[in-house]
């Protein structure tokens, strides 16, 4: 199985970062869905991963595994300031998730963001220039929301595709920003904007109208009264699903599950897995399982829940402060509900974990608390049923309707409005009692709605859609 590239056009990736990760002092390529599913593609086409180099000395020029060339930005640390520390993490991020925290606005690091871009700008024309034939650019997210704009200043026939790994805010919030003009407007010279869902399309195609009187929507598209024309779709990312497949089955897997087994004995397991992210709606969580303890006395010590929260942006005010809160509350719910001689109820987990270590806690999960407060995709719950459908078919997923994998997965989830803490520890408590065959029906349905639509699918419908510019003429 693999994705396909529609022609031979050579692709150039622009990401925030490039996609290597080192191990042992060696740089390999990282894993991921996004890279495992454009290497049968760029192994065909061949072509260039354009991102900053993220402090790394001596990034090489190509890895074995990957065939592209590799092109680092080297931005200063004042610019990774005001660009990634200020204007992406602390301005768009919680602007675009629904003001979960506060957006900070701030004119210096607007123009950290447009130097940035700029440089990537400089680097792609370089790679597009030496091309021996016309390539395809393919931007992802919004680290680089004018990168667009900037490239087609530079080369107007450039087929240009950008993909928002985020959701889109209603128009009401994105009005918020001083630069929404110049963001829309950048975003707006690719040739296909891609969303997860048609909830972010639509708010994008909204907010166009609202925000841009030379800007007209119809359908899918957009055009401008200096006859750009522009398609935005909705293309859901997702997983390799055969290989998440492989690794449930495999003996390591089976070895992990029987260890962890060993130590939660038979009580049930409720799992949550985020980067400590307050998008992701820990605090909620843990508060729901306090609850459940406090007012469920009979539920004590029949169940645990692991949370797996995995450090994330420990440079950024918020994120430090959610750890200390998560933490404390851990601690505080340990401290209320452990009896003498016998386990605590909580398993916080402050670290990344191995990959086989994780589809054995999926394996273990009776219950996958997946609950955002707001979430573009999430694809832990992906993961989670494609694990449960390879193996013993069982497990129910409580997800939250703010998430994009909500609109796929329908009823088949156990849905949640994660703000309501007393309605999600009922939902916890009835996921507990769902009978073994409604569990098996509804992990069946939602892992055939994952293999409809894997990665490869993605990487396909979104590069068929930058191909397809005659569509948008
Ligand atoms: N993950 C990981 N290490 C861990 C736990 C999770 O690499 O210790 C992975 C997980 O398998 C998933 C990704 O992190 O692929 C999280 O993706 P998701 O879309 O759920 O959330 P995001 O972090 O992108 O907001």
């Amino acid at each position: 199985m693999g994705a396909t590239a529609p022609g031979d056009a050579p692709l150039i990736l622009v990401a925030n970062r490039l996609p290597l990760a080192r191990q042992q002092g060696v740089w390999r390529p990282a894993s991921g869905g996004l890279v495992t599913a454009l290497t049968p593609v760029i192994e065909r086409v061949g072509g260039a991963w354009i991102g900053w180099d993220e402090d790394a000395q001596g990034v090489p020029a190509r890895v074995e595994g990957l065939n592209c060339d590799l092109h680092a930005v080297d931005l200063e640390p004042e610019l990774v300031e005001g660009y990634y520390h200020g204007f992406t993490n602390r301005t768009l991020w919680p602007l675009f998730h629904d003001l979960v925290v506060q957006p900070v606005i701030d004119r210096s690091w607007w123009r950290s963001y447009v130097t940035v871009t700029t440089r990537f700008a400089d680097a792609v024309s370089e790679v597009v220039e030496a091309s021996p034939t016309p390539p395809i650019v393919w931007i992802q997210d919004y680290h680089l929301l004018l990168l667009p704009q900037l490239l087609r200043e530079r080369h107007p026939d450039l087929r240009i595709g950008m993909f928002l790994h985020i959701p889109f805010p209603a128009p009401e919030l994105f009005a918020r920003l001083p630069w929404r003009e110049s963001l829309l407007g950048g975003m707006l010279a690719a040739d296909s904007l891609g969303f997860h869902t048609e909830q972010y399309r639509d708010n994008f195609l909204r907010t166009v109208q609202r925000v841009l009187p030379d800007a007209t929507v119809l359908g899918d598209r957009v055009m401008r009264d200096d006859g750009r024309r522009v398609r935005a779709l909705a293309h859901p990312i997702s997983i390799d699903t055969e290989d998440f497949a492989e690794l449930a089955r495999a003996s390591a897997t089976d070895a992990e599950v029987a260890a962890l087994r060993e130590q939660f004995g038979d009580r049930k397991v409720l799992l949550g897995v985020d980067r400590l992210d307050y998008t992701k709606g820990i605090r909620h969580r843990l508060q729901a399982i306090e609850l459940l303890l406090e007012q469920r006395p009979h539920l004590r010590g029949r169940f645990v829940f692991v949370q797996i929260a995995v450090p994330s942006r420990d440079d950024v005010e918020e994120y430090r402060r959610l750890r200390t809160q998560v933490e404390t509350e851990v601690g505080r719910i340990n401290g209320r509900f452990t009896e003498p001689g016998h386990d605590v109820p909580v398993h916080y987990l402050h670290r990344a974990i191995d990959r086989t270590r994780l589809a054995a806690y999926y394996r273990l999960a009776d219950v996958m608390c997946v609950t955002p407060l707001k979430d573009g995709m999430n694809l832990v719950a992906k993961e989670f049923v494609t694990v449960r459908d390879a193996t013993d078919g069982d497990g129910v997923l409580i997800l939250s309707e703010f998430c994009g994998t909500a609109y796929e997965f329908g009823h088949d989830a156990v849905r949640c409005n994660p703000f309501d803490v007393e309605g999600l520890a009922t939902l916890m408590e009835g996921a507990l009692e769902l009978t073994p065959d409604d569990r098996r029906a509804r992990i069946a349905r939602m892992a055939q709605v994952v293999r409809d639509h894997d990665v490869f699918r993605w990487v396909t419908d979104e590069l068929d859609a930058i191909w397809d510019v005659a569509g948008t003429a």
